[in-house]
């Protein structure tokens, strides 16, 4: 057993500023991250657009980002919420830029500003088309310079350790020795990030299951919003499952346009703000342009920007674009929507608190109320950051309150278990994405919703049974996460009769 003040559970933006400052304000308490791949691998790493903040309020203002977050979200918005994180990002960009992160400039030393769908100002500070990664170094590094921080990498939490509606803990899998280790810790957070996996077609990285959510889920935390799945418009086209090469909207916002095969600029037909609308409608128009023509894909057409500026905005696109042979001076870049961002999560406070006592939550995992039926690009960045920076004020002023629970956590009942087969977990896994794509993606039916929850029911019956009987493997636990992610989004599609922001039922 390992006891521990602060249990973090994922090391992307969200984990790790709250990891910093914590330790910085308690220098004698021990802060532990476990993370289920390399300390950087996250959604956090593969943000290229940036983040979404008013630094110049001669053009641009609070009331400007607030009411595009509105718009965006459709009505479902907290409005509270809303106007907390807009108001708050500048002061988590300057902590940002203290720790070490760099963002573009202009020659006049202004923050050059992003713009992207669905804002009606340029707002997105950035970092070249790779502002992800430059944030994740950067903490990364802070973290690893504070003596109280232990990063376990190649660790899976496998479930919270619950009693009486407090969290005390988590079963987390050591996936190098498949020891399973119990952590006992006086708070637990959350900062697991996103589902992209479960549609197979997405711009997430692979660790991207739904874990927390599921494990949150189980222990009986609120989960909401689940049928809010952003559809990013322009992943890069090819034929394989996994993740794709995301084509940043800020690509639209430098002027480039969508086209058919056939030369259309078909956006106009669909909003006034054509290739410029918010990510839901230029997914539903292009979802709507593919199954009148049948064809695989549309363009983004740039041959007609400045090449220089656009290299030089976006150094890491051009090259990708080139390593497939399209050179964006004369050829059209190929694309299709893709599973991007869940809008829902696990419910929290405006503490970042859950239902479960000593249970946080923070980033893509959470539901914070920002984003209603559809986030805004560039906005869940700051939400991280807002949120994991309410996390630590509301836990500097909290002492831990426990029920009088034994404190003896039992540890995990090994056993000598049979090994399951990989290939059951592949073939499941993909049957699950494709019956996500085809029945809970950009447009669903109620009839084909129907379907997939009596499919998932009866995965999810068997899979459970698998794992009881089974060694424990973190492939097989995301296979279980994902089938409960699945159930989730399809069961509150199912309640869900109003179309609204990222969320389209046609019957
Ligand atoms: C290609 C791409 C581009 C994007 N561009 C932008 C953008 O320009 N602006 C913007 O605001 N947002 C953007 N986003 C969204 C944004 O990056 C994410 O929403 C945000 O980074 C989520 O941060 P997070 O800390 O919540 O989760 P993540 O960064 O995804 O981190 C989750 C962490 O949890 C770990 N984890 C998961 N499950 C377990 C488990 N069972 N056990 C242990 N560890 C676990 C993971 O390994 C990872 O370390 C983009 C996303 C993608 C994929």
């Amino acid at each position: 057993m390992i006891t521990t003040n602060y249990l973090i559970i994922g090391s992307g933006v969200a984990g790790l500023t709250f990891a910093i400052k914590i330790a910085d304000c308690f220098p004698n308490k021990k802060v532990t991250i476990v993370t289920k791949s390399n300390a950087d691998e996250s959604n956090t790493k593969y943000a290229q657009g940036g983040i979404a903040i008013v630094t110049d309020e001669t053009e641009d203002s609070y009331q400007k980002h607030i009411d595009d977050t509105l718009i965006c979200g459709d009505g479902l918005c907290d409005v509270e919420v809303v106007k907390i994180v807009v108001t708050e990002g500048p002061k988590r960009l300057k902590e940002l830029i203290a720790w070490g992160a760099k963002f573009d400039k202009t020659a006049k030393g202004n923050f050059d500003l992003g713009k992207e769908g669905g804002h009606s100002q340029n707002r997105v500070v950035h970092h070249k088309d790779q502002t992800g990664q430059e944030i994740e170094r950067t903490i990364l590094d802070q973290v690893h310079q504070k003596g109280n921080i232990t990063v376990l990498d190649h660790h899976f939490a496998l479930d919270l350790i619950t009693e009486d509606n407090q969290c005390l803990g988590a079963f987390v899998l050591n996936q190098k020795t498949n020891e399973i280790i119990t952590f006992q810790s006086d708070f637990t957070i959350l900062a697991t990030g996103g589902i992209g996996h479960l549609y197979g077609h997405t711009t997430n990285p692979i660790i991207a299951t739904g874990d927390g959510i599921a494990m949150a889920f189980r222990a009986n935390a609120t989960i909401k919003d689940m049928e809010f799945i952003q559809f990013h418009p322009t992943a890069l086209y090819d034929t394989s499952i996994g993740s794709k090469f995301l084509i940043s909207e800020a690509v639209r916002g430098f002027g480039a346009y969508l086209r058919t095969k056939n030369g259309n600029r078909f956006m106009l037909d669909y909003d006034k703000r054509a290739e410029l609308a918010s990510r839901d409608i230029v997914s539903q128009s292009i979802d709507l342009e593919l199954k009148k023509s049948g064809d695989e894909c549309v363009y983004l057409d740039c041959t007609h920007l400045d090449l220089e500026a656009f290299m030089k905005h976006f150094p890491m696109i051009y090259e990708r674009c080139k390593s497939i042979g399209v050179d964006i001076t004369k050829d059209w870049i190929p694309v299709v929507p893709a599973q991007h961002y869940l809008c829902g999560g696990i419910v929290v406070d405006k503490n970042g608190k859950t239902a479960i006592d000593n249970l946080f939550a923070c980033g893509e995992c959470s539901r914070t109320g920002l984003h209603g039926a559809n986030r805004l690009a560039s906005n869940s960045l700051l939400e991280a950051l807002v949120y994991s920076d309410k996390i630590y004020n509301y836990l500097v002023d909290t002492t831990l309150k426990k029920k009088d629970l034994n404190p003896i956590l039992s540890d995990w009942k090994l056993g000598k278990k049979p090994k399951i087969s990989s290939d059951y977990i592949v073939k499941i896994k993909t049957e699950l994405q494709l019956l996500m794509r085809q029945n809970a993606g950009i447009v669903r039916y109620d009839s084909d919703l129907l379907k997939a929850k009596e499919k998932l029911m009866q995965w999810q019956d068997e899979v459970k049974t698998i794992s009881k009987n089974n060694e424990i493997c973190s492939e097989l636990y995301e296979l279980y996460n994902m089938i409960t992610i699945g159930n989730l989004i399809v069961q509150q599609s199912i309640i869900r009769n109003e179309n609204k922001g990222s969320f389209k039922k046609n019957n």
